[in-house]
């Protein structure tokens, strides 16, 4: 196959991991991003490389998950080398903590159903006291060795710096507008600095996907669902370990020191502001979880939109009825963690016209009216 031209609208971090994979495929890539590139869901994500509920059932996003996750390490280490850009991978492992003896059952229940059989083992009390000395009492819990952390603004900074090293251009500041269409063609985007032609249009654009897609009467059903964070300064000794509470909070330590506290979940539309109330949530979580936080200075907070879908799934591939358009959002909970696997997929789909793992049970055609 010849390689494409293609345009990415949308720089965060599935827009930069699409262009890192397909730039190094050959292809002549451009990244439209109206803002800065991470300036969205991606910088504001706490880059846990795990699906926080560490209960994804059996079925397509698991595999998902697992096929990205091996990615990670060796990406860091390149990214280092093709960049300078450390993106902080942090072998810190997950602990989920009982606090009460419904969640130790819970807990082992998990454990004995968990597939693959061994990313997680339960841990006693005593043992996670050791792990962890400064956390509550407990009832046990829930370790995860293998279950890692990134800084992830800078992981999109890095994807989006390596592709433009791997021949990409970034164009940041542009917003598209609407499309470029011949017949039932995608053939370039509208900016406001004026058209440009592509011969593959790629919407990466997050929570904005689904607005996007209206504008070619295609139904994209991403909705933005806002994640409320904080960080603590809290230098003192620090956390060794993510830690997930109740109700899917966490706490995580990163490289820089800080403790990223997270995250709310409200299906509240585009509003990105932090409230009193999800603030207080989070400090109580993080409180109930290691109660020398009661006393810790916030640092800063934030909140961020992930693309959402309804059925959880990310959406991508093909959109239907066009030709020259394909489509890569709805990564919800997930996307820091599923960069790799996206960004490799929507590349061997464009340059080979075939894929590693099927991008069928993605495809925005369930969406399609009549779809079943
Ligand atoms: C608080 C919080 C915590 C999270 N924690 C985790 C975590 O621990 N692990 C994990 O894996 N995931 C996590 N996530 C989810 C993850 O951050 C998202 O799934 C991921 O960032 C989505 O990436 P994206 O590139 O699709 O979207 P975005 O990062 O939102 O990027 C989309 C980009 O498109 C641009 N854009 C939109 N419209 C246009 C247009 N018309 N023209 C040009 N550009 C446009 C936007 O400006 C934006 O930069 C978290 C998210 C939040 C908010």
């Amino acid at each position: 196959m010849a390689a494409p031209d293609v345009i990415i609208v949308g720089g965060g971090v599935i827009g930069c991991a699409i262009a890192y994979y397909l730039a190094e495929a050959g292809a002549r890539v451009t990244i439209l991003e109206r803002g800065e590139v991470g300036g969205e869901a991606s910088g504001a994500s706490a880059g846990i490389l795990a699906p926080l509920e560490l209960t994804v059932e059996q079925g397509p996003l698991l595999d998902l998950c697992l096929a990205s996750m091996p990615f990670h390490p060796s990406l860091a280490d390149t990214l280092r080398e093709e960049t300078g850009i450390d993106v902080e991978y942090l072998r810190s492992g997950i602990l989920r903590v009982a606090l009460s003896d419904e969640d130790a059952d819970d807990l082992h229940a998990l454990v004995e159903r968990q597939q693959p059989r061994d990313v997680m083992q339960w841990v006693d009390a005593e043992a996670l006291g050791r792990l962890e000395p400064r956390l509550a009492a407990t009832r046990g819990g829930v370790y995860s060795p293998h279950l890692h952390q990134v800084n992830a603004h800078r992981l999109t900074q890095a994807l989006a710096q390596a592709a433009v090293a791997r021949g990409a251009a970034l164009r940041q500041g542009v917003a598209v507008t609407g499309f470029v269409t011949s017949g039932s063609r995608v053939t370039g985007v509208r900016t406001g600095e004026g058209r440009m032609m592509a011969g593959h249009v790629i919407l990466a654009a997050g929570s904005w996907t689904g607005a996007l897609g209206r504008r070619l009467g295609v139904s994209l059903p991403v909705r933005p669902m806002r994640g409320q964070m904080l960080a603590f300064a809290d230098f003192s000794s620090p956390l060794r370990h993510i830690l997930l509470g109740e109700d899917r909070g966490y706490l995580a330590p990163k490289a820089n020191g800080f403790l990223f506290v997270g995250a709310t979940v409200e299906d509240v539309g585009f509003r990105k502001n932090t409230t009193a109330r999800g603030l207080a949530g989070l400090r109580r979580m993080a409180a109930t979880l290691v109660p020398s936080l009661a006393y810790a200075e916030v640092a800063s907070n934030w909140a961020g939109l992930r693309p959402g879908s309804p059925d959880d799934l990310p959406v991508l591939g093909p959109v239907p009825g066009w030709e020259g358009l394909s489509v890569a959002s709805g990564h919800f909970r997930k996307g820091i963690l599923l960069a790799p696997i996206t960004g490799r997929l929507m590349a061997q789909w464009l340059t080979q016209g075939r894929t590693e793992m099927p991008l069928e049970p993605f495809s925005p055609a369930r969406f399609a009216a009549g779809a079943r």
